[in-house]
């Protein structure tokens, strides 16, 4: 873990025009070579130049991140694909049409102009344009590529507000920019544009649906399907516990009955040891637990409630340091998908099927 030696200077930014001096600022850190966080439609990111090998290798300092774990590299302009790329595949080209700026990153083969450091030693590139004013603002600012990871502590859940940065952050990057809550709340969907089905290498909330109304045949990488696969996922990110809390989480799928009572009486059993303990349920039974601490993450039907909800509730659980965390399943339709594989991970795939 990178030391604490910076001081760490939040600014909110409310209206772009009146703040343009902030962005102006913050560009100029990050072309001096800094860390600036920022928001995204996704969740926070943590950004240096992507074309300044010291700035990748200091995201890797400043979250504690392995250096094989490539960073996604951000950009502001479709037409700058064309810098950090050394082939744009015919599918690629539709898709940052019709889905760019926004939640989608793209796997494509890298130029000489992007360096390894900033792909963990990979031959391509993960690139996207986001969906929101102040990162197109900041990306502009900086010169046009940032690489952005993420902006929280290797292993912790995504911040989806700026004041999670600020726990993760503080004393290790120059600037935190607060935009407010993000908007989707999970990270990117990836899909990986040079295998030749592409295939999705982490589901968000652009959907396979989505993806094969433009492209045709879409798969998803298996490991994903089956993380017991013994097969390595394609994002080398994907293989690390992510997205944790500090408590002992289990995901719990079933009938909605069935899953109350199993979940009551573990609670008891937990409690009876002396536990602080913590449910993750939905509007329809959130009177319905005993636990200490009950986060009703939205109505089951509401997935997109459910996905900007999940890692702010994870990270409370951290904060009310409560120990043992059962949740239940969410397991629908379209980003449900997404949803799910964020849970699973964070539960390092402990699941009870009741
Ligand atoms: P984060 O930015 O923290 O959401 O993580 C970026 C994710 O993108 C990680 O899971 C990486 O492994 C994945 N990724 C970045 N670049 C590549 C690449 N060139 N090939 C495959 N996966 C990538
Ligand atoms: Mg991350």
């Amino acid at each position: 873990m990178g030391k604490k030696s910076v001081k760490t200077e939040l600014v909110t930014i409310r209206e772009l025009d009146k703040d343009a001096a902030w962005i102006r600022r913050a560009g100029q850190i990050l072309r001096e070579g800094g860390l600036v966080a920022f928001p995204t439609e996704t969740v926070y990111g943590l950004g240096g130049d992507a074309l300044n090998p010291r700035s990748s290798q200091k995201i890797y300092e400043a979250k504690g991140r392995p250096s094989d774990n490539p960073l996604i590299v951000h950009i502001c302009r479709r037409e700058d694909l064309g810098t950090i790329t050394s082939h744009i595949p015919e599918g690629a080209v539709k898709l940052a049409e019709k889905f760019w700026p926004g939640p989608l990153t793209m796997v494509l083969p890298r130029s000489d102009r992007v360096p390894r450091e900033t792909t963990g030693g990979l031959d391509t590139v993960a690139v996207r344009m986001p969906d929101h004013k102040v990162a197109l603002a900041l990306i502009d600012a900086a010169g046009g590529y940032v690489a952005a990871p993420s902006a929280n502590t290797s292993g912790k859940p995504s911040p989806t507000l700026a004041k999670y940065v600020m726990e993760d952050m503080d004393g290790r990057i120059e600037m935190i920019l607060d935009g407010g809550p993000v908007g989707i709340g999970l990270e990117s969907t990836i899909v990986d544009m040079t295998s030749e089905v592409p295939t999705i290498l982490r589901p968000g909330y652009i959907t396979q649906e989505m993806l094969e109304q433009t492209l045709g045949r879409v798969e998803t990488d298996r490991a994903l399907l089956s993380p017991d696969s013994g097969q390595p996922p394609r994002a080398p990110g994907m293989k690390y516990r992510h997205y944790a809390p500090a408590g002992e989480l289990t995901v719990v799928s079933g009938q909605q009955d069935a899953v109350v009572e199993w979940i009551n009486d573990r609670l008891r059993r937990r409690q009876a040891e002396g536990k602080r303990t913590g449910v993750i349920c939905t509007e329809a039974t959130k009177d319905r637990y005993l636990a200490d601490r009950v986060k009703n993450a939205g109505k089951r039907d509401d997935e997109a409630e459910i996905a900007r909800e999940l890692y702010r509730i994870l990270r409370e659980f951290d904060d009310e340091q409560v120990e043992v965390i059962y949740s239940e399943a969410f397991d629908t339709a379209g980003m449900g998908q997404a949803v799910m594989n964020r849970l699973l991970k964070a539960a390092g795939y402990h699941v009870e099927n009741v």
